[in-house]
């Protein structure tokens, strides 16, 4: 089984821009090629889960999702870091204007569908993985999958989180590759029973 480090995309591994649908948007957050390298030395996978609720609310498609990961992903090889092995959407929001996403789904976080159907299909152990998002609600997502430890980091919407209690403590890092070297620490520590 593979163990992994379950990202969220906007304001974690990319600066976050509001509904972000264009590859000329992109912009790598300053320390994620560094994380991403040390993510998999550890021996990790990295799992990008994220919701994507313009499709719902009809601002973009699928097909721009796809155009935006494809440019995320050539910056990353740019910069010589290695690439997810598996990129995971929630497309839904009940609001939304597009009927056939707007539904109460069980991918949107905090629920964790997009962590679960990565388990499933890329045979992950959730209890040696870790969460790593900028809203308590990616925390609270990773910890329903099961996931040993999270960070919210504090780029995108880190900074105006209200700091609630979950079923696990979590710790807060300024960006994406301080939260890496946190939970890295955690990793070498055996799960006990
Ligand atoms: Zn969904």
């Amino acid at each position: 089984m593979k163990k992994v480090f379950f990202l969220d995309r906007d304001g974690v591994i990319i600066e976050d821009a509001n509904y972000l649908s264009s590859p000329e948007q992109v912009v790598l957050c300053p320390g994620t090629p560094e994380a991403f390298r040390m993510i998999k030395a550890a021996g990790y996978e990295i799992v990008v889960v994220s919701n994507q609720s313009g499709i719902a609310r009809g601002y973009f498609t699928y097909d721009d999702l796809a155009k935006v990961e494809k440019h995320i992903e050539n910056c990353l090889t740019d910069a010589g870091a290695p690439l997810p092995a598996g990129w995971y959407y929630c497309p839904h929001h009940k609001k939304g204007s597009v009927a056939e996403y707007a539904v109460d789904c069980d991918c949107r976080k905090p629920k964790p569908g997009l962590l679960l159907a990565a388990k499933k299909e890329l045979d992950i152990d959730c209890g040696e993985s870790f969460i790593i998002g900028d809203k308590v609600s990616d925390l609270e997502s990773g910890f329903a999958a099961g996931c040993k430890a999270g960070v919210l980091v504090l780029t995108g919407h880190g900074t105006e989180q209200e700091l609630k209690p979950l079923e696990k403590p979590y710790e807060t890092a300024p960006e994406i590759l301080e939260a890496v070297k946190l939970l890295l620490k955690k990793g070498s520590v055996p799960n006990k029973g």
